[in-house]
């Protein structure tokens, strides 16, 4: 019997794994070693009882006792804290799902790494904020990254093993997002309400927004560069609105190996469970006849100021990406919390990575948990200053 855990069950990725879980023979057929939330205990005990895992841990450490109770008489362990959630990633399991959102993924990230095992890498800030650290990590303990972020996975599955010896192009699709066809003028009066909704992909709403400004693509360029070892030349960014074509990976010969699919992230998710095998998922398959046509377009660097923020950060190497990913999460905040405007949001990060540049070590590639979360500090004071000022 396999064993699995999930750092992040309760959000939009975690949900649809549990689902995946469920559907392929539930506790019969998986042993949970561990699932993590961050604040929904009543979802969290519920998948517990579901899946019978052997420990639960609520992140925030205020809820021990709600989480106590809702899971007393079960053989489930219980616990709580970010170190709580940090220890269950050390606690062996085959298969480990990294989908918690945030910088506060990469603790459990790097833990998995350590320990060898498979990790199954949805929370992208990891390879954003020490993409050189998790993945030298993972090689020197052994351990498999798969990557579940559906254009990496895409990529991973175009290249189905192969080198990249003869890849010319990887180009990542982006739908868009909300503001894909808006007058530029009206961007910066976008509420939350509006940046919250996405065309194509149901996900966790702080992903929907940072489609909408294209962060998270520029996050994902980043992801690409870490996880390939490409450089940002030969990564490209193509929207295409339907979200059916996922990655393409164009040869020197010309040829271009394209994925698409359904836009589901239980796609990307149970391929990175059955991996190397393939299995049946229970995604909805395409009619292309149905669809008719799928369209692309260049993105407008106007439009998405975040795009050329990852193309920097890229440049500069070092410290960038930890900076990038902190002040994009402070700015993000922010926006949710009324303080700034949506297109104060790509500034704010700009601000945070001038100043970061100005700091000694910056050149420097972050090579411990604890020096990432000091530049991710000073990263959020940055762009939380730029903000008030604002
Ligand atoms: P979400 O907000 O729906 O869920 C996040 C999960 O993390 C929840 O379980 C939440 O309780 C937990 N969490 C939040 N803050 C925490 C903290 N400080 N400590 C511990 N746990 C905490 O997010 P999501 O949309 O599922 O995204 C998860 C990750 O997957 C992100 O890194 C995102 O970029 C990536 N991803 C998501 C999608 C998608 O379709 N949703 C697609 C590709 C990649
Ligand atoms: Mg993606």
């Amino acid at each position: 019997m396999r064993s699995v855990s999930i750092f992040g069950a309760t959000g939009s990725i975690g949900e649809s794994a549990f689902d995946l879980l469920m559907g392929s023979g539930g506790p019969a057929a998986w042993r949970t070693v561990a699932l993590t939330g961050g604040r929904n205990v009543a979802r969290l005990a519920e998948m517990a009882r579901a899946l019978n895992a052997e420990l639960a841990v609520i992140a925030d450490a205020r809820l021990l006792p709600d989480l106590r109770a809702a899971l007393a008489g079960t053989g489930t362990e219980v616990a709580a804290g970010d170190a709580a959630v940090a220890e269950a990633a050390d606690r062996p399991a085959d298969w480990s799902l990294s989908a918690i959102i945030g910088a506060a993924g990469l603790a459990p990230s790097l833990a998995v790494a350590r320990r060898g095992g498979v990790l199954a890498l949805a929370n992208k800030e990891s390879l954003v904020a020490a993409g050189p650290l998790l993945m030298e990590t993972a090689r020197v303990n052994g351990a498999t990254i798969l990557p579940v972020d559906s254009e990496h996975s895409a990529v991973f599955q175009c290249l189905a093993g192969g080198n990249l010896d003869s890849v010319e192009m990887v180009t990542l699709t982006a739908s868009g997002g909300a503001f894909r066809d808006w007058p530029l003028e009206r961007l910066a009066q976008a509420t939350v309400a509006e940046a919250s909704a996405h065309p194509n992909w149901a996900m966790g709403q702080r992903i929907t927004i940072d489609s909408a400004s294209m962060f998270n693509k520029a996050l994902e360029v980043i992801e690409a560069r870490e996880f390939f070892g490409l450089p940002s030349d030969r990564i490209a960014v193509l929207v295409h609105p339907e979200s059916i074509v996922h990655a393409l990976v164009a040869h020197v010969d010309g040829g271009v190996i394209a994925h698409l699919g359904a836009p589901d992230m239980r796609h990307a998710i149970g391929h990175a469970l059955n991996w190397p095998a393939r299995a049946p998922l229970p995604v909805a398959r395409l009619d292309l006849a149905a669809l008719g046509r799928l369209t692309f377009r260049a993105p407008c660097e106007t439009r998405w100021p975040a795009l050329a923020l990852a193309r920097q950060v890229i440049a500069s190497g070092g410290a960038a990406g930890a900076v990038l990913n902190a002040a994009k999460e402070q700015a993000l905040d922010d926006f949710i919390a009324g303080r700034i405007r949506f297109t104060d949001m790509a500034p704010a990060v700009a601000h945070a990575l001038d100043r970061a540049a100005g700091q000694a070590g910056f050149a420097r590639s972050p090579d411990s948990l604890e020096a990432v979360l000091s530049w991710d500090a000073a990263a959020r004071r940055d762009a939380a200053a730029w903000g008030r000022a604002a």
